[in-house]
């Protein structure tokens, strides 16, 4: 059992927040990690956030001092791209139109090639930066593969990149995407993977038994993957029962759908079958009030990635209009190659101040809200994404007693609003202390980086 002790404040959701009493004692019982269920009534709750009844014997109860501090759930970042952690200020990278963009990356990916061991070292950094920014989920959409590679590299691929995110105790949502790939080879490749991955899994959810680790699938877009690709990966989605994800609505992505289909790519994506509930679609920058409409009335959930999008030069996702349509947003960061930070409590604040430019602002609990829940409901994860009765017990403990937070009157608003990079002090995934005291449990974070800066080196000719 978990016990976290004196908290200022506890967000259990954007519309539930505790204080005074009933936060001095935050109880994560030992039923938790192991619980996929969704939140219910009659169960016993087991992320109990009232004043705790200890009901089982303490065999080992572990506390957590959460003094002057706010606890929030879990981050959930619903777009990464982990294999460019490595290639971060990349040069030729910035400030550069897509298409010198794509192959100057894809150069990149070329002079260290995609293995095992690099996609697992490029992960591990990404992954720790992300659960000492407060990211305890993170859906990783892979999206390069080596040229030549068979069914069963992309499998070690996948496994390294899921190893790496279960040696740090993160949760992982690995997104079998792809960028060109033959659209037969990409579907057997997904097909193997959640296969190898999900092995064992029973419910046919696409999650695995204790919740670490998930398999999706993605092509990159309507502009870079045909209605072959984007058909057969949704036959191995429907397969599965895994989640599909994908991205459209960049403005590249309208400008290279008009001139390749004559069409927009939110029809294209409606023509090909993937708008449907099970579709998270990321970035939707350059998006019509009719194409808003659509993607409600067809139950496909958003992911807003204001750090990509803004120094892409993308545009900015109309959040407000399309949440008053009706349409779940999460938040997701992108990778490293167009947001050079995995951070996304940074890139909440920064969807916070680009809001007003393109509608209504948002308020603080809002982007929190998208943070978490929000991302959390695009992966089909009701567990996750806020601490009410019956949640997976992923946590953060912010620490809002420096002076960056000095004359807060409103410290749920100041997570966002002050302190920009603030880490938290401590994190929890199902249950387990991941973070203590703004270091990693286990691991060391100079280590992680160190071994990025020598593949680099090893391999860069
Ligand atoms: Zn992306």
């Amino acid at each position: 059992m978990l016990i976290i002790t004196d908290a200022t404040r506890i967000l259990v959701d954007a519309e539930t927040e505790l204080e005074g009493d009933e936060a001095r004692r935050f109880v994560v019982s030992e039923t938790v990690p192991t619980s996929r269920t969704a939140p219910s009534t009659d169960a016993t709750p087991t992320t109990a956030a009232t004043p705790a009844t200890a009901t089982t014997a303490a065999t080992s109860t572990e506390h957590l001092d959460a003094a002057g501090c706010v606890i929030t759930p879990g981050l959930v970042n619903a777009h990464h791209h982990l294999l460019q952690t490595a290639f971060r200020t990349f040069p030729g990278t910035r400030g550069v139109p897509m298409h010198v963009w794509l192959p100057t990356m894809a150069a990149a990916y070329a002079a260290i090639g995609i293995d095992p061991e690099s996609a697992g070292v490029a992960a591990r950094a990404g992954v720790a930066e992300g659960l000492l920014s407060g990211v305890t989920t993170i859906a990783d959409h892979h999206l390069n593969w080596p040229a030549g590679a068979s069914v069963d590299d992309t499998v070690a691929i996948a496994r390294s990149t899921a190893d790496a995110a279960r040696g740090l105790g993160a949760r992982l949502a690995f997104v079998r995407g792809s960028a060109r790939d033959d659209p037969e080879q990409a579907a057997a490749s997904a097909d193997a993977i959640a296969t190898a991955l999900l092995s064992g899994a029973g419910d046919g959810d696409g999650v695995t038994e204790d919740g670490l680790l998930q398999v999706a699938v993605g092509p990159a877009g309507v502009h870079s993957d045909s209605e072959a690709t984007f058909r057969l990966l949704g036959e191995v989605a429907a397969a599965h029962g895994l989640r599909r994800r994908t991205q459209a609505n960049e403005q590249v992505d309208v400008a290279i759908a008009l001139e390749k289909y004559g069409r927009r790519p939110i029809a294209l994506l409606e023509e090909w079958g993937w708008l449907a509930d099970d579709v998270t679609v990321a970035h939707l920058c350059a998006v019509t009030d009719d194409e808003i409409a659509l993607l409600a009335e067809r139950g496909v959930t958003a992911t807003h990635a204001p750090g990509c999008d803004l120094p892409m030069g993308w545009g900015i996702a109309p959040v407000a209009a399309l949440r008053a349509a009706g349409i779940t947003v999460g938040l997701g960061t992108s990778g490293g190659g167009s947001n050079d930070a995995g951070h996304l409590l940074a890139d909440a604040r920064l969807a916070l101040q680009v809001a007003p430019l393109v509608g209504p602002p948002l308020d603080a609990r809002t982007v929190l809200g998208m943070a978490t829940e929000g991302s959390a409901t695009g992966l089909g994860r009701a567990e996750l994404g806020h601490l009410r009765p019956g949640a997976a017990a992923d946590l953060c403990v912010w620490d809002v007693t420096g002076v960056a937070d000095a004359g807060v009157a409103d410290p749920i608003a100041g997570l966002l609003w002050t302190n920009p990079g603030r880490r938290p002090r401590h994190v929890v995934v199902a249950g387990r202390v991941v973070v203590k005291d703004y270091e990693l449990v286990g691991h060391d974070e100079r280590a992680l980086a160190a071994d990025v800066a020598e593949l680099l080196a090893a391999r860069v000719r």
